[in-house]
């Protein structure tokens, strides 16, 4: 059976469906790249707010402002804008549950002085977006908006046909001034610390270039809350279509995820918002703290795992989790390393948050694999885990776990390969910048720590570099990582 609204209440009783009049809805919001994520995240909060408030202003509008969305828009109006969300438990049960929040889309490249007056509507009252970190086009060497871009440079001066988003919501944000309108929110959902702060910066940048006086209605009446999301999202396999094929319904683009999800939101809004708090996302004045959590426990967990894991030899995060040496040192990392240098947070036990993220990636069903895991660790090492090593330094903290994880990120550029010989997919941007360093360890054991870009001055401290070469020439000798994190974890439970 076809999944679309005419066969909504045929379909197997072992599927949820919306419980709100759709027919009725109207889209406040008109969502910017309708990806996995959105429909797992945004879209899933606002069919349980749908469904419990039964409001007919809050439905969503999808929008894509590329070629590449012209297939997700077309699979979304064959079915009546329904998909099914897969959640997938650690326990192998299933659930599927069909989305209705979605109730139009609009693929903007076709026709963007159509899309504008969408985004120009007095109904919309949010735009929120999910377009990847390179979708802000913000330059990091410069730290600031990259004009360099073609999109940027033909939007300047097309203000009326643009093809990137700023030139979309100046565009929109002119239009809506012209009316008398209120600005609507801009609420970024994508995984940038301080994503809204980011979003105002970008889009101040283009629109003051592009009209000055725009710019100052905008910077005083549009909001830009920053925001905090998580819902490991992969992505959706034939497997998917497959199985739910065998469960009678037929769907062409379904989105998997896990059972948690977590969205936590700075409550300023310019024109109204959904009551997304009576469905489980959290309002707060100030979402640092909880950016930071989640940065250094959560993404500095994948790192460590997929670092110590990729030279050990395992495949996926959940294979790690499995292993208890791996489970335990990841555990044990956050616990002594992490916990001791973040400040409270708000409404969060930490302990339960740790357990709740160890239990995530042991989830047997969702398979991250660890080559994407480690996908561009120059970019990442950065920001989730040097920051911990050198606050704890300065703390006199420990840093072993940590350091032990270093050495394993030299040894995995260095050689490519795990203990085993297998050779290790390594994508990132400085792969040869890295492996250029690591490669000169066997003559210099802090040879790897002199890429300043990705250390700072680490290789000024002397607490660090001695653990850390006797790591690495441990690690050289025998090859053995499991045996150093085993000797850690043993030092470690004896200090306790
Ligand atoms: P996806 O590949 O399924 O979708 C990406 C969407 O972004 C598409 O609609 C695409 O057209 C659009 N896009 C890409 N580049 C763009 C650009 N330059 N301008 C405009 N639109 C652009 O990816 P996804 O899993 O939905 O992830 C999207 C983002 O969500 C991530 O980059 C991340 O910031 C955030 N996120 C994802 C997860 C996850 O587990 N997948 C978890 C938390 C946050």
């Amino acid at each position: 059976i076809q999944l679309n609204q005419k066969n909504l209440h045929n379909l197997p009783d072992s599927f949820v469906v919306p419980k709100y009049d759709r027919s009725q809805l109207k889209a406040g919001i008109v969502h910017i790249g309708v990806g996995g994520f959105h429909r797992s995240h945004e879209a899933c909060y606002n069919d349980d707010f749908l469904t419990l408030s039964q409001s007919t202003e809050w439905g969503i509008c999808g929008m894509g402002l590329r070629e590449a969305d012209r297939k997700i828009g077309d699979i979304l109006k064959q079915q009546d804008y329904l998909y099914t969300l897969i959640v997938k438990h650690p326990d192998g049960r299933q659930e599927n549950r069909v989305i209705g929040s979605i109730v139009d889309f609009v693929l903007a490249s076709d026709d963007p002085a159509a899309a504008t007056d969408r985004l120009a509507d007095a109904q919309t009252k949010i735009v929120s977006l999910t377009i990847t970190e390179g979708g802000y086009h913000f330059n990091p060497a410069t730290n600031a908006f990259d004009f360099d871009h073609p999109d940027v440079q033909h939007d300047l001066v097309n203000p009326h046909a643009p093809k990137m988003i700023f030139g979309f919501l100046t565009e929109a944000l002119r239009k809506r001034r012209a009316k008398g309108l209120p600005a609507f929110t801009i609420q970024s959902c994508d995984n940038i610390q301080h994503n809204g702060d980011m979003t105002r910066k970008m889009l101040l940048a283009f629109a003051e270039k592009q009209d000055p006086t725009l710019a100052q209605w905008i910077s005083s009446s549009v909001s830009f809350p920053n925001a905090m999301v998580d819902r490991i999202t992969p992505m959706t396999t034939l497997q998917d279509i497959t199985l739910l094929e065998e469960a009678g319904v037929q769907d062409l683009w379904p989105v998997t995820c896990e059972p948690f999800t977590q969205w936590i939101i700075e409550d300023h809004f310019s024109d109204g918002r959904p009551d997304w708090e009576s469905v489980g996302a959290q309002f707060v004045g100030d979402v640092t703290p909880y950016e930071l959590m989640k940065i250094r426990l959560l993404n500095a967990g994948h790192s460590v795992l997929g670092l110590l894991g990729s030279v050990h030899g395992h495949a996926t995060i959940d294979g790690c989790i499995a292993d208890p040496l791996f489970a335990s040192y990841v555990r044990r990392f956050m616990d002594v390393e992490v916990t001791p240098i973040l400040a409270p947070v708000d409404e969060i036990n930490l302990d339960e948050y740790k357990s709740t993220l160890i239990e995530r990636f042991g989830n047997p069903n969702i398979k991250d694999n660890l080559a994407r895991i480690c996908l561009e660790s120059s970019s990442k090492l950065p920001k989730f885990i040097v920051p911990t090593i050198m606050e704890n330094l300065e703390k006199g903290g420990s840093i072993k776990f940590a350091a032990l994880v270093i050495a394993a990120w030299c040894y995995y550029s260095d050689k490519g390969v795990s203990k085993n010989g297998v050779a290790l997919d390594i994508v990132d941007d400085m792969k040869a910048e890295l492996h250029s360093y690591a490669s000169k360890t066997e003559q210099d054991s802090l040879a790897f720590l002199k890429l300043d870009s990705v250390f700072g001055d680490l290789v000024q401290s002397k607490t660090f570099t001695d653990e850390y070469v006797a790591m690495v020439r441990t690690l050289y000798t025998n090859r053995d990582i499991a045996a150093q994190m085993d000797v850690l974890l043993g030092e470690s439970l004896l200090l306790t």
